[in-house]
């Protein structure tokens, strides 16, 4: 059965999300952790989170996927702003404990005229300080579009992070198909390969989650701009290789595409009409 969702808000709480990802045909959902500008987070209220997994149960929602605030930045020459990302994404690792094996997903960061070397030298260390081994929540690292001096525009920047990673069994990947075909890896004519270089360079087993997401760009133009599913440069056809992929069929997928929740029901339905089930 396909897994997927959409980005939802949480603005209501689990419960509500999860009545909201059924509402629109969705078995998972992300969300952000807190205002995605950063911020405090609001109380976890306990209540809710334990009628959210009694929800979840029932209907097959895990596993989730938690988004981190895009604006922090793990390699920040600022030594402040390390440490401001770095207690804000322990402080979610240890909120999420609630909702127990689930994924958290974060942007690697910017690495601003530091290079990407010393970039994913301040990344991994800030990992280093704040996996914990009793944790049950998988870290993602997501596929950047290489905007500005983003570090994980290529598959090589991630595996470097993971690399210098000592728990890194507890890391994994998160492929943004918008990001990537930003990034200039062609997974339109060239999906085979392009997750050939994947398992080579970091390992199809380190692929976690899927954001699927069309694009507003061309192929390598490093903008970051997502669009509707077929709307964009990506199309449909490509988009439904990518969810039947056998390298890639079995993990979630999640939409991150420009709208409100009935285009995100319409391209659930789409992408599950588009799904072929393994024959018996
Ligand atoms: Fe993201
Ligand atoms: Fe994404
Ligand atoms: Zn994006």
């Amino acid at each position: 059965m396909l897994k997927i969702g959409c980005h939802l808000s949480s603005s209501k709480g689990f419960l509500a999300m999860g009545k909201t990802a059924v509402s629109i045909g969705a078995n998972t959902f992300q969300f952000f952790t807190r205002n995605p500008r950063g911020g405090k987070a609001k109380e976890l209220d306990l209540t809710d989170v334990a009628a959210y997994r009694a929800f979840a149960e029932e209907h097959g929602l895990f596993p989730i996927l938690a988004h981190a605030p895009y604006t922090l930045n793990a390699c920040a020459a600022d030594e402040g702003l390390r440490e401001f990302a770095g207690n804000t994404m322990a402080d979610d690792l240890a909120r999420l404990e609630h909702l127990p094996g689930s994924m958290y997903n974060f942007h690697p960061g910017s690495h601003v005229q530091q290079g990407a070397e010393r970039g994913i030298e301040l990344i991994s260390s800030l990992l280093n300080e704040i996996l914990k081994p009793e944790q049950t929540t998988t870290v993602l690292l997501e596929t950047m579009a290489g905007k500005g001096s983003e570090v994980g525009k290529t598959f090589q920047e991630l595996r470097a992070i993971l690399d210098r990673v000592e728990r890194s069994d507890q890391m994994g990947v998160c492929l943004d198909t918008c990001h990537v075909f930003d990034g200039g890896y062609d997974i339109v004519s060239r999906l085979d390969e392009v997750l050939e270089e994947f398992d080579r360079v970091i390992g199809l087993s380190r692929l976690r989650a899927v954001h699927l997401n069309d694009s507003k760009n061309p192929l390598g133009s490093h903008k970051d701009r997502h669009e509707k599913l077929g709307e964009g440069n990506i199309g449909l056809q490509a988009l439904e290789a990518v969810i039947n992929h056998p390298a890639l069929r079995e993990l979630p997928f999640y939409l991150e595409t420009p709208n409100e929740l009935e285009g995100y029901a319409g391209e659930i339905a789409m992408m599950k009409a588009a799904y072929r089930e393994k024959e018996a």
